[in-house]
């Protein structure tokens, strides 16, 4: 498997207000890094593309850092076309600010409105022109069986990877997750309390699976 390269994203993606404000979400990377490391134990060529998090690159991978999701889609789309595999693990931001203020906003004492204009869907566009095995992700705080396969279809998906978003427990930078793996061919796989690391090995066993 040494030739099978690998592009996985991980992170979340911030999108500008203004030089000094930003909106996000409260993505870590642990999972996408914790894939990126897999795929270089399985000595794949590895490139992670990642957004702003505090982990240490994995040894062996090629990292390019991105901040906003039309930085991190420009470096998808470029580095898809030499992928066998795209992971998007990253929890890409589904709107940012229509407008980016050239300067600091100044309080002024009213309201603030702030104009959230939609996100290209990197995952949708990859799938839309597929040319890699492509694995998504989905966080749902309902529905997750109906949502994680209505993705998997719209988004021409090998293989999707759905979490639920327990308002009780913290799942963001937790190291063990349930999880309801789904895939293309029909098949359902479900998992509690299992580490990232295991999950990272169910995963990418899985995705050899559709390899061509
Ligand atoms: O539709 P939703 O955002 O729930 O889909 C999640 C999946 O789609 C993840 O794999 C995420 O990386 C990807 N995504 C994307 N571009 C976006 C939003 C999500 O590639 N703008």
């Amino acid at each position: 498997m040494s030739s099978f390269s690998i592009l996985i994203t991980a992170g979340p993606t911030r999108e500008k207000i203004d030089p000094v404000r930003f909106i996000s979400n409260y993505s870590t990377g642990t999972f996408g890094y914790e894939i990126a490391r897999e795929a270089v134990r399985r000595r794949m060529r590895v490139t992670l593309v990642s957004g702003p998090v505090a982990l240490e690159a994995p040894q062996g991978a090629r990292v390019i850092r991105v901040e906003s999701a039309s930085q991190m889609r420009s470096a998808v789309m470029r580095e898809a076309k030499k992928a066998d595999c795209v992971i998007m693990a990253a929890a890409v931001c589904d709107w940012r600010p229509e407008r980016v203020s050239a300067a600091k906003i100044k309080k002024s004492g009213r309201k603030l409105n702030l104009k959230l204009a939609q996100n290209p869907d990197i995952l949708a566009e990859l799938g839309a022109n597929k040319k890699a095995i492509l694995v998504g992700f989905a966080l749902e705080t309902e529905n997750l069986d109906k949502n994680a396969a209505k993705k998997l279809k719209e988004k021409n998906l090998d293989i999707i990877v759905a979490n639920r978003l327990n308002r009780k427990a913290n799942i963001f930078g937790r190291n063990s997750l349930d999880i309801l793996l789904m895939d293309r061919a029909g098949g359902r796989l479900s998992f509690r309390n299992k580490g990232k690391n295991e999950l990272a090995k169910i995963i990418l066993d899985k995705a050899l699976n559709f390899a061509i």
